[in-house]
């Protein structure tokens, strides 16, 4: 059994989300992002529709739970987005919705700041789960930044996951929130790192392929879990990392 916690399957193909359950992935939560010039919040408001209506049926057809993640990302966004904060409650009722993101922050503009604030409001008030992407770029200060913005609004660790964490920014996880590990050939960590880092710290890991439209790997849940047999990483952290955290996380 295993969850791929964190990808983008409005850009993927049906073939994709085939072999993905074949290989025994169970469940795929699919986050909104900005596939398109997010220039006004209609863009949005279709693209999260899409999400709950389209791509859970996709998944029914292809033999997979596909739950969904409904957010505004800081890598694009409208500048009215107050109205997308303001319509995201309505969202949060449905079914298939288990989070609020992808959000976090990318550039590190006040704006951004402020748009990660209003939906960790949220999360807090609805007690709904939260994905927090960290960039490629500014890693270290934008974690910082949002260490800050949770210490701010006083949100409960287990309802917040700080996304795509490496070995340098690891350490600087101080407190009992879900880590996310992002497989992702090239731009992220590979199979064999994520697996590293889980057998060396000891923290609330949740592994993903954060699939999208630039090179990804669809079974970089079973190569890591393979990988961390072959190491001999702990049967209950490969459990954990693969499967529960994400399950006691999203609460399915
Ligand atoms: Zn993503």
């Amino acid at each position: 059994m295993m969850i791929d916690a964190h990808t983008h399957l409005d850009v993927r193909s049906f073939e994709d989300l085939e072999k993905m359950a074949l290989c025994g992935i169970e469940t795929i939560i699919t986050c909104a992002h900005d596939p398109y010039k997010m220039r006004s919040p209609d863009v949005y408001l279709d693209h999260w529709d899409r999400l709950i209506n389209l791509e859970v049926k996709r998944g029914k057809m292809a033999g997979v739970d596909v739950k969904v993640a409904i957010g505004v990302h800081s890598m694009g966004y409208p500048k009215n987005w107050d109205i997308l904060i303001k319509k995201l409650p309505e969202f949060l009722d449905n079914e298939n919705v288990v989070a609020i993101g992808e959000t976090g922050l990318h550039y590190l503009t006040e704006d951004e700041k402020n748009l990660l604030r209003e939906q960790l409001i949220l999360a807090k008030d609805y007690k709904m789960p939260i994905i927090v992407h960290t960039p490629e770029k500014n890693k270290k200060e934008a974690l910082i930044e949002i260490l800050k913005l949770l210490d701010d609004v006083k949100i409960k660790d287990d309802l917040v996951m700080i996304d795509h964490i490496n070995r340098e920014t690891v350490e600087l996880i101080d407190r009992d929130v879900f880590v996310g590990l992002t497989v992702q050939p090239v731009m992220k960590l590979t199979h064999k790192e994520a697996a590293e880092i889980i057998k060396d710290y000891d923290k609330k890991f949740i592994l993903s392929s954060d699939l999208g439209s630039l090179k990804s790997d669809i079974y970089a849940l079973p190569r890591t879990k393979l990988y961390m047999k072959k190491i001999c990483v702990d049967e209950e952290k490969i459990i954990n990392s693969t499967f529960k955290n994400a399950k006691e996380f999203y609460g399915l």
